[in-house]
């Protein structure tokens, strides 16, 4: 909610960002939650963005890879990384200038990469209510951990209602996982 009537610049570790670009980068990380959907991946997608340019991006594959840790936000930091390989950046000083757009509030274990890998500020639409890192379970993005990174600003409530919207059309689906009921499908056949 506070994004959306953001007028003015937010920052966080010495980053800033203008209502212009929230709702700019939002909305490509909308489109990116989408793909998920049509992906049947749990619909978060996620941008992070240096100096006014897309150095990761990244939505939800853990059906896909099968595994559970292939978040949107973890599939953006590899690219980011593959990025400053690329360009020959050190990716420290690229993370700490960078800004990360979710369309969900990061998890717990992605608020806690997001810390180790010192991104300062993190715009995100709706609350995670099962996993939240950013204060919805646990407040990993600003709590006093010694030796864990660094805290993060967030800006959260930016199209809160459409991705929330995208999560529950994506709960309402059957099953997430087809190929797994297919294969129960089979068996069930022939028993
Ligand atoms: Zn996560």
């Amino acid at each position: 909610m506070e994004a959306k009537e953001a007028s003015t610049p937010a920052t966080g570790g010495g980053c800033s960002v203008s209502a212009e670009e929230i709702e700019k980068w939002m909305e490509e990380a909308m489109q990116m939650a989408k793909e998920a959907l049509e992906n049947i991946e749990v619909p978060v997608g996620c941008l992070m963005v240096y100096n006014n340019e897309v150095v990761g991006k990244g939505r939800n594959e853990v059906n896909q890879t099968k595994n559970a840790t292939r978040h949107a936000e973890m599939v953006a930091i590899d690219q980011a990384l593959a990025w400053c390989r690329g360009s020959g950046r050190s990716p420290s000083a690229v993370f700490e200038r960078t800004v990360l757009y979710v369309t969900v509030e990061p998890c717990i274990m992605c608020a806690a990469a997001l810390r180790l890998m010192k991104i300062p500020l993190v715009v995100y639409g709706c609350q995670n209510e099962r996993f939240g890192g950013c204060g919805s379970v646990l407040d990993i993005a600003s709590a006093d951990l010694p030796n864990t990174g660094r805290p993060f600003q967030c800006i959260p409530g930016y199209r809160a209602e459409e991705a929330v919207e995208m999560l529950k059309n994506f709960y309402k689906q059957e099953n997430p996982n087809a190929p797994k009921s297919k294969v129960r499908k089979k068996e069930c056949q022939r028993s």
